[in-house]
């Protein structure tokens, strides 16, 4: 599904140099590195505020924090989603509040949102499932009519643009109040274990997380907050500083896999491929096709037996998960993503794929027999 060590073979050299920087320095928590990183990545995202921490989900939960809610307060984000989205709610005692997706996009269905606000709705969590972003104008505009907040899950979009209906392009977290990432190995930016990023353009905001991020210090042994401990270490924040020099090259070369897909695959009767969407840039962390006529698990037995690796992202919505039960949803308001999460399937995509890869597996789905 991924080949993180032809990547890192190609900048080699300079990630064992970055990485053995830090080790001569011995810096080895809250480095120079990690600052550093967080300007950089605060220029290519072209927002006020950087906050580092030590993965995506503390990311997502480090954010709900900052925001004060009160238990029993709601927070509404798409069913179809990494459990990490909604866990966060969960541990913090508010209550998730779950959307269906869209049939065509597999992202949060904007038409469903409104109907379950309610006077507890606090935020909203859309989530750039797949690489490419939900309906920012559209939550926005929610979000604005009913006084909320809203947190972007960018763990899977990270660098992806937006595009707003006056022309105004802007990258993927810094259109609503906070943004979130994640640096695990296999995202579409991934460091070399776990990592993660908070971002803001609201200086209270970003001073309240960072605090929060450093056990609720301000000053030391001084706590003005509950807060956590989540620290990015320096030798991540090393390796990402090389890696980010090279992220618009790792979109471009997903792009290209994912048009040789489109291409390739486009004409078979019993497959949808990706659709893409007018307000965002698609920087395919994930290439998904669904399968239409229960043949989805029999096609990832088929390509396995051909050596083919496919993953289901994924396989149970957050509605029908067993910890999730005591909220009661009800199934009947999720049918597409009941419906998605049978006849889904993501193929390998990465930026080693070679043309010869590509080939083979595009001509095995085509033999494929249901
Ligand atoms: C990966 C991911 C996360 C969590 O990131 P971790 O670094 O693994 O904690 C959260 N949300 C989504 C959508 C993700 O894909």
């Amino acid at each position: 599904m991924v080949d993180l060590y032809n990547q890192y073979l190609q900048i080699k050299k300079e990630i064992d140099e970055a990485i053995f920087g830090v080790i001569e320095r011995t810096s080895f928590v809250k480095g120079s590195e990690v600052t550093n990183f967080e300007n950089e990545l605060a220029k290519y995202l072209q927002v006020n505020n950087v906050i580092s921490c030590a993965n995506g989900t503390d990311a997502l939960q480090i954010a709900l924090m900052a925001l004060e809610l009160q238990p029993g307060d709601e927070v509404i984000t798409s069913t179809f989603t990494f459990i990490a989205t909604a866990e966060v709610i969960a541990l913090l005692k508010l209550k998730p509040v779950l959307v269906d997706i869209d049939e065509e996009t597999f992202l949060i269905d904007c038409s469903k949102i409104e109907s379950l606000i309610s006077e507890k709705t606090k935020a909203i969590i859309p989530v750039h499932l797949f690489g490419q972003c939900c309906n920012m104008e559209e939550i926005m505009n929610i979000a604005k009519k009913y006084s909320l907040y809203v947190i972007e899950d960018t763990a899977q979009a990270l660098g992806a643009d937006y595009y707003f209906s006056n022309g105004q392009k802007t990258k993927a977290g810094t259109i609503g109040h906070i943004g979130c990432t994640s640096f695990f190995p296999s995202k579409n930016l991934g460091c070399f274990g776990d990592g993660g990023a908070i971002y803001t353009n609201d200086d209270y905001l970003a001073k309240k997380i960072r605090s929060i991020t450093n056990h609720g210090m301000s000053k030391r042994y001084y706590h003005d907050f509950i807060g956590v401990n989540s620290r990015l270490d320096s030798i991540q924040a090393a390796i990402l500083t090389v890696k980010l020099k090279y992220l618009d090259e790792y979109h471009f070369k997903r792009q290209k896999a994912a048009e040789f897909y489109d291409k390739e695959l486009s004409n078979i009767s019993w497959l949808k491929i990706p659709k893409r969407v007018s307000y965002s840039n698609h920087i395919f962390h994930q290439y998904s096709i669904v399968v239409e006529g229960n043949s989805r698990d029999k096609l990832k037995s088929y390509l396995e037996e051909n050596k083919i690796p496919t993953m289901i992202y994924y396989p149970v919505p957050i509605h029908r998960q067993k910890a999730y039960e005591m909220y009661n949803f009800c199934d009947e308001n999720y049918p597409v993503s009941n419906k998605i999460s049978q006849n889904i399937l993501s193929l390998p995509m990465h930026t080693e794929l070679s043309n010869k890869q590509l080939f083979y597996i595009c001509n095995k789905i085509k033999s494929f027999k249901a």
